[in-house]
């Protein structure tokens, strides 16, 4: 997708912050729409196809965890959080629920925007330069086809995962019964060695185990090895 093609909206009340990154985004050609309040992101999402969300997680009239929570029942649409939170806690449950990436504040655009375009660049359609037109990973009772981002278990129904938990599943079924380190995993998902990357992976890791039906306690398809990161194991 080129990155004039894509519609992005800004969810942030507060005006100074939502120009500044608006004037930010518009500048790099994307198309903007804004919304200063949960009530006005729904109408948006009703109205317009939109390829991101950018979203505040201190809104007037609703939590931004629950708006993600909320988003992800509808939609896989990519999720950036914006959090002037400085809580760990809150940047760690927004991925857990399903966002795909977040920026700290005071924001910076540059970072910002530069984390658009990763997550963009992630979370489009098929590249034409995939050699393979059918890509599928098969391991245990699941499928990943890789060309259609999907994750389809043995009885047919498909399993939805985010942007980030497609990109690590990916890694490690194109790996099978290797050990790929937490900083492998972490490229994977493009998330230019911020901080907490340690325990992104790991919350990624739990959320695809569930979704795998894995058992957490005593994992048999994604295996933790001590000290090493992780294994898919075939
Ligand atoms: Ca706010």
């Amino acid at each position: 997708m080129a990155a004039g093609a894509a519609h992005l909206l800004i969810v942030e009340d507060d005006e100074f912050v939502r120009q500044l990154v608006a004037a930010y985004l518009e500048k790099d050609g994307y198309r903007l729409s804004v919304a200063g309040s949960a009530k006005v992101m729904h109408e948006v999402l009703d109205h317009t196809p939109v390829d991101l969300i950018i979203l505040d997680l201190g809104l007037p009239d609703e939590d931004g965890l629950t708006l993600i929570r909320q988003l992800r029942t509808r939609s896989h649409i990519p999720i950036i959080v914006l959090t002037a939170r400085i809580a760990r806690d809150d940047k760690i449950t927004a991925l857990e629920i399903g966002a795909d990436d977040y920026v700290t504040k005071p924001v910076d655009p540059q970072e910002l925007t530069l984390r658009v375009a990763n997550l963009l660049r992630r979370s489009g359609p098929a590249r034409s330069d995939d050699t393979a037109a059918h890509d599928i990973l098969n391991f245990g009772a699941w499928s990943l086809d890789i060309s259609a981002n999907a994750l389809r278990a043995s009885d047919g129904l498909d399993v939805e995962l985010t942007r980030a938990e497609f990109d690590i599943l990916t890694a490690l079924a194109r790996a099978p019964n290797r050990v790929l380190s937490r900083d492998f995993l972490l490229d994977a998902i493009s998330r230019d060695g911020d901080a907490p990357s340690d325990r992104v992976i790991d919350v990624m890791i739990s959320r695809l185990r569930k979704k795998l039906r894995d058992n957490s306690r005593q994992p048999i398809l994604i295996q933790t090895v001590m000290g090493r990161g992780y294994r898919l194991s075939v």
